[in-house]
């Protein structure tokens, strides 16, 4: 049976959707083996799946665990997810701004995958920090604090948690119904009311081209639509890292910056956008333009840093590091790196960044890597940026001088430098809903 199942979609047969059911679901009983199920994953990467096949998928993860009851909760529950990039410390920012303001979010996160970071990985350099709470604990916290930052718990979809680990290692993560299934079941089970998605673009997404992101996108909002839910995606750029830090203490420090109204440009602009979705979906606020503006204030005014100091308290962790990153891990070796022609930043190779940040240990290559939370880079150009022979375009932050000499390296290559700079991708360039696609900036 299962044996069929694998060779008829490797085929490119639509299945009928209990076939589909009883496949995932004695898959889930271990009488599919992980190497039949890592065939049928690359399969539907070569094949995709039909919307019915999809959408039993969606349900089978959504049941292979608990649905979270946040009805105790007042107010429209609203939460963010981004498909993935590098530099990306966003959600360290929004949850907490978004909830000082007033709309719940639970926001429920993921490690590193591929060449990606995750949220939980650089909220666990957060010393005492507890991401692994449990069902009960989240919805205490959502009910007293209105905002949890959580990694997926065993109970909720844990099929989604079994399939992303196995697809980590398989070379089978840019699909768009695996990414769709996998984002959808674990946001549906946790119980929001809304979400928002930042759909990444360019060399450092998971699917670069913008007509893939798209598609991708328009997947994720059918899903919401047909269980209920409003959704909305930004497309955003991923053609350089956002911000300056690639790595996760790294990361949450250039966060903190940004929640006391500081830090790079590009964090914060990203951001307020997103912030305005949900302030808007959430019902806090009646348009756009409005809640970009309290969203600012709020990170002008401190109080979003204050949610955090609260969250971080709540879940067990030293909020002192808000005011002193120097608590923050470090790496014990720090060396910059200087560009070996002048000329301009033609282009960033955003995965290779990504990739190279993976091999100081700020991702994983094994599931069993351990993360070493002080390592990364800090990129102090960007594409367009003059730069001469000689000067310092980084420092890297690493366990020992071996790793820095080959991060070192890497980065050099992943950061052309030539005669003239390629074309940037606007940095939020579509929304995206349920009515169709409007381009922001071109
Ligand atoms: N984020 C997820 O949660 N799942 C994916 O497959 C990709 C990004």
């Amino acid at each position: 049976m299962s044996y069929e199942t694998i060779r008829r979609k490797r085929d490119g047969e639509a299945l009928p959707p209990d076939e589909i059911r009883e496949f995932f679901e004695a898959f889930i009983d271990e009488r599919v083996s992980d190497y039949q199920m890592s065939a049928f994953l690359m399969a539907v990467h070569f094949r995709g799946l039909a919307p019915p096949e999809l959408a039993t998928l969606v349900d089978v993860m959504i049941a292979s665990g608990a649905v979270a009851d946040l009805s105790a909760v007042p107010g429209i529950k609203v939460d963010k997810h981004s498909t993935g990039g590098v530099g990306d410390k966003v959600s360290l920012i929004l949850a907490p701004l978004v909830s000082s303001l007033g709309v719940p979010v639970p926001m429920m996160s993921g490690r590193g995958l591929g060449h990606t970071g995750g949220t939980v990985d650089k909220l666990e350099s957060i010393p005492g920090f507890r991401t692994d709470l449990t069902l009960a604990e989240y919805r205490a916290q959502m009910e007293r604090i209105g905002c949890a930052l959580i990694a997926q718990t065993r109970e909720i979809a844990p099929l989604d948690r079994r399939l992303y680990a196995l697809r980590d290692v398989t070379a089978t993560i840019e699909s768009i119904p695996l990414i769709a299934s996998s984002i959808m079941s674990k946001k549906l089970a946790e119980g929001i009311d809304a979400l928002v998605l930042d759909v990444k673009q360019g060399s450092g997404a998971f699917l670069p081209e913008f007509e893939r992101a798209r598609a991708l996108a328009e997947t994720m909002i059918d899903i919401g639509r047909s269980h209920g839910r409003d959704v909305v995606a930004l497309v955003t750029a991923m053609d350089r890292p956002l911000g300056r830090a690639v790595g996760n203490a790294l990361e949450v420090k250039e966060a903190f910056l940004v929640l006391r109204g500081e830090g790079p440009a590009d964090v914060r602009e990203v951001t307020l956008a997103l912030a305005a979705e949900m302030l808007v979906l959430g019902g806090a606020v009646p348009d756009r333009a409005a809640a970009h503006r309290q969203a600012q204030a709020a990170l002008v005014r401190g109080r979003a840093l204050d949610k955090m100091r609260e969250i971080i308290s709540a879940q067990g962790g030293d909020a002192r590091v808000l005011d002193d990153p120097d608590l923050l891990p470090r790496a014990p070796v720090c060396s910059d790196v200087h560009a070996t022609d002048g000329g301009v930043i033609a282009r960033m190779d955003v995965r290779a960044i990504g990739a190279a940040a993976v091999a100081l240990g700020a991702g994983r290559s094994r599931l069993d890597d351990e993360i070493l939370p002080g390592v990364g880079f800090d990129i102090r150009v960007r594409p367009g940026d003059p730069v001469d022979a000689g000067q310092a375009v980084a420092t890297v932050f690493a366990a020992d001088e071996e790793a820095a000499a080959h991060a070192s390296e890497a980065l050099l290559t992943a950061i052309r430098i030539g005669a003239e700079a390629e074309p940037l991708l606007p940095l939020v360039s579509h929304r995206i809903t349920a009515d169709g696609i409007e381009t922001l900036q071109t």
